[in-house]
């Protein structure tokens, strides 16, 4: 049975209630973790208190050799992880070494920025005075994580955090926390000090909420849906905590008439059916021009009808299970209503069939043409394997549509008109434009949602803004 990693160890919770761990691909029972609570919690927070002096103290260019050190030991167990990772989540084992690599690119990143955390200096700024600006780390952070990518999101908080010198408190989702209690043993193998890096299990509203709350902890770093990010932000803000929130999206891709069809159905295809479209970066509305729609929809189709179905764990899968009979249950919903409101079904719609596969959570990828514009899928997040698709006759309908959204994370286009292209970039209200291209996300560019997709940066050397604490200092030398 999984229990809680702190102060550097696995530490047993034997009066708590258990969680289950399931695997999405046949529901059968991978593991339990304790619902860590108050006792969890509270001992967990402590040790990263603890260690936070020595932490802090510890120079920075030692933090990135530790970090880097860390970071290549688990990348020598990738395909531990990758199995543990794809029997927890449900998606395909090579979409999970992807995600484990990610993880360590991210930290081998940040580690590499070590030398760079930087302040500032003003001359004369009196008679005898200079000022300078110094930056130091926070204390104790709490990083919440969802299912979806739990090493990625952990990484992008794990990076910057330690690397600036503060201390982390991880949850990750309840079901989904094996892969990160592995990671925290793995790194502490390697070196990082004890206390640094703790991992809590338990339920969002049961331990989560008490993690952020608590009086010690200095910032909450929040990936997860916008409902949970704005209650968290209203619950943390009687103590005017720090906060970064990465959440939910409804990215648009707009397909434009001189695109190259063939490389932007096959963008459309992996950017919505990836993680079986479970990612908060995902192609989740598509406009095309309809000079191009027919010729367009038909290789999209042609594509998604290629898309296999199956376990994870199986080989040449692309589409595993949805993570949760819930989410299931929402696509289904979803979808009824898209049908309802005169959507036409172009491929899929329905659970599929055949062997191994009536006990998972599996849906078959979908394309749904021309739903009403209030039709739940236009409005909603759409977090699994269905994309509508709307023609529009130019440019500026497509980027008004693709503006009126509550949500503002990614969004692309694929043209090779440098004036469209110019003009998409300037005008699409989100936190990532992608030209040719979609979802694919850089450590050296910020990464952050616009709107109702939440505030704050992680990625790049931005990153480093949110885990330090900036004071003017004023020398009188004379
Ligand atoms: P969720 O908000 O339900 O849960 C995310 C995490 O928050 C989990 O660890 C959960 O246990 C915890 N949590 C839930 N309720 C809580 C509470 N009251 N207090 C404290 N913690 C709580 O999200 P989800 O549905 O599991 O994840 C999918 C969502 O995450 C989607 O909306 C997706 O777009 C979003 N997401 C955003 C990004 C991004 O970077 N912007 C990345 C991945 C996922």
């Amino acid at each position: 049975m999984a229990e809680p990693f702190l102060d550097g160890e696995t530490v047993a919770f034997p009066e708590a209630e258990r969680l289950a761990v399931r695997n999405p691909a046949d529901d059968s029972l991978i593991d339990s973790v304790p619902e860590g609570g108050a006792p969890a919690v509270d001992a967990a927070v402590e040790s990263a208190q603890r260690a936070f002096g020595a932490w802090r103290d510890t120079p920075a260019a030692r933090r990135g050799e530790i970090l880097a050190a860390a970071a290549h030991h688990v990348l020598q167990q990738r395909d531990e992880l990758a199995a543990l990772l794809t029997r927890e989540q449900g998606k395909p084992l090579r979409e999970a070494a992807l995600e484990i690599t990610r993880f360590v690119h991210t930290l081998e990143h940040y580690a590499g920025l070590a030398k760079n955390i930087r302040g500032g200096y003003v001359p004369d700024l009196d008679v005898g005075a200079y000022g300078m600006i110094v930056r130091r780390p926070l204390g104790v952070i709490a990083a919440i994580v969802p299912w979806n990518f739990p090493t990625t999101l952990l990484g992008n908080k794990l990076g910057p955090a330690l690397i600036c010198g503060n201390t982390l408190v991880a949850k990750p989702a309840e079901t989904t926390p094996l892969t990160t209690l592995r990671i925290a043993a793995l790194m502490h193998e390697a070196g990082l000090p004890k206390g640094v890096f703790n991992v809590i299990t338990g339920s969002g509203p049961a331990t989560g909420q008490l993690l952020a709350t608590h009086p010690q902890v200095r910032k909450v770093a929040f990936t997860g849906s916008t409902p949970v990010g704005k209650r968290l932000a209203a619950l943390v803000a009687d103590d005017l905590k720090r906060m970064t929130l990465e959440l939910g999206g409804s990215d648009p891709l707009i397909v434009c008439d001189d695109a190259d069809l063939e490389a932007a159905a096959s963008a459309a295809s992996v950017g919505r059916f990836f993680n079986c479209g479970q990612a908060c970066l995902a192609t989740k509305r598509l406009f095309v021009f309809d000079s191009v729609a027919d010729a367009f929809i038909a290789k999209l189709v042609a594509k998604v009808e290629r898309l296999r179905i199956g376990p994870g764990i199986a080989e040449r899968v692309t589409t595993g299970p949805l993570h949760t009979a819930r989410g299931r249950a929402l696509i289904e919903a979803q979808v009824a209503d898209a049908l309802a409101s005169g959507a036409e079904l172009l491929v899929g719609g329905r659970r599929p069939e055949g062997p191994g596969l009536d006990q998972g959570y599996f849906y078959q990828p979908t394309l749904l043409l021309e739903p009403k514009p209030t039709a739940r899928v236009a409005c909603e997040e759409v977090f699994g394997p269905v994309l509508p698709i709307w023609r529009v006759k130019d440019l500026d309908e497509a980027i008004a549509r693709a503006n009126d959204s509550p949500f503002g994370l990614g969004s692309a286009i694929w043209t090779h008109d440098l004036a469209r292209a110019s003009f998409a970039a300037e005008h699409l209200q989100a936190g990532y434009t992608w030209v040719n291209s979609v979802n694919r996300v850089y450590d050296e560019l910020p990464f952050g949602g616009w709107k109702q997709s939440g505030y704050g940066k992680e990625h790049g050397s931005e990153a480093l803004d949110f885990y330090l604490e900036t004071k003017a200092v004023v020398m009188k030398w004379r």
